[in-house]
């Protein structure tokens, strides 16, 4: 019988897991809040599943003895060293899917915080002892929607739901993506540009790259000074790829319009980072600034098929078949 590891977040019983791998492996789960507890507690895991509280370093993924996969419960992988993983042998597998609509969904409700100025107005009355004047007057200055323009950077499954979305509320839509094959933007009904036309023409900037080398600080002071000053930036995708100093900056120095925020550099963020100390202090006229913490991918639906493809991908692997979501394939080495 295998040992199948689930690291972080989920708590037992793991009756999906289970289910999927039943006669083929037992499941432990370990729910550590620290990569630190996992020393010595990997070494005799046939397969790893692992959320985003946790990291697989270097030494966690030397001292494996004994894993045939491991298993990213999510999009993003940047909390294991998949070069590492490869050289040793080790498929990392990503779900790609699960959360595409729950994302695509939620960059467009925080893109119409900003633009329709509800945020602002909910937050001031919220907290007020008069209600008056009840009209349009906190909202800001609003322009109709379908009048605007969407810039999408990566157009990938999620960039391009989006930008699907955005041409039903009836928006222009650019997208700036190098990798996209040619054509593939007029399948979502964008345009394809430069990444400078993109950001001086949008009203809406939106990112949806992943958080690699090349994307870190991708929206950083230079990239947001070209913005204009009417625009907002959206960021669902990982919160590195905004440096959210120089974003804190743009914004109150009203440089930008405003901007929706899903994810940050470090989760959960501390009450210094100059983003969040912008967020929670008052202003007048107030930033149009929303912060959710990062619940985009979530609804319960979207929870269970993580669940379910990832121990189904486990189960693949231990059975001998190929498993579909390699996303390490470039560095792995048959052992
Ligand atoms: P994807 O791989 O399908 O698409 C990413 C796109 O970015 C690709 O088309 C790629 O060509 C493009 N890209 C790569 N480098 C680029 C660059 N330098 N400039 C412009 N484009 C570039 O990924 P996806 O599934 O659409 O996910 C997008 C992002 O959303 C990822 O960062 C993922 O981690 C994140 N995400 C966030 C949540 C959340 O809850 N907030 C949930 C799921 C995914």
């Amino acid at each position: 019988m295998h040992r199948v590891v689930i690291t972080d977040c989920l708590e037992p019983p793991a009756w999906i897991e289970e289910g999927n791998l039943s006669g083929i492996a037992q499941v432990d789960c370990l729910m550590a809040k620290s990569s630190e507890v996992l020393h010595g507690q990997l070494v005799d895991a046939d397969a790893i599943i692992l959320y985003h509280e946790v990291d697989l370093t270097d030494t966690l993924l030397r001292g494996l003895k004994q894993c045939k996969i491991i298993v990213r419960g999510g999009v993003g992988y940047d909390n294991v060293d998949v070069k590492i993983a490869g050289e040793l042998g080790i498929p990392v597998c990503n779900v790609p899917d699960y959360g595409v609509d729950e994302v695509a969904d939620h960059t467009i409700g925080l893109m119409l915080g900003c633009l329709r100025g509800f945020t602002l107005a909910e937050r001031r009355f919220r907290q007020a002892t008069t209600l008056t004047p009840w009209d349009r007057h906190d909202v800001g200055k609003v322009s109709r929607t379908g009048d605007r323009t969407l810039g999408i950077i990566g157009c990938g499954r999620i960039g391009s739901a989006t930008a699907l979305r955005a041409k039903a509320l009836k928006m222009r839509v650019m997208i700036y993506d190098p990798y996209l094959r040619p054509g593939m933007e007029k399948v979502c009904g964008g345009e394809r540009v430069d990444l400078g036309y993109l950001l001086k023409e949008s009203d809406v900037v939106s990112m949806h790259t992943p958080l690699t080398e090349e994307t870190r600080h991708l929206m950083d002071a230079q990239a947001l000074s070209q913005m204009k000053p009417t625009a907002y930036l959206i960021n669902t995708s990982r919160g590195a790829v905004v440096d959210t100093s120089a974003l804190a900056e743009a914004l109150r120095e009203r440089r930008i319009a405003g901007a929706g925020i899903d994810v940050l550099p470090h989760e959960p963020p501390s009450l210094e980072d100059p983003l969040i100390q912008l967020w929670q202090a008052d202003h007048d006229p107030p930033i149009n600034l929303t912060i959710t913490p990062h619940t985009a991918y979530y609804s319960e639906a979207a929870l269970l098929e993580i669940r379910e493809k990832s121990s189904a991908e486990v189960a693949r692997m231990l059975r001998g078949e190929a498993p579909w979501n390699v996303v390490n394939g470039e560095w792995l080495k048959q052992v």
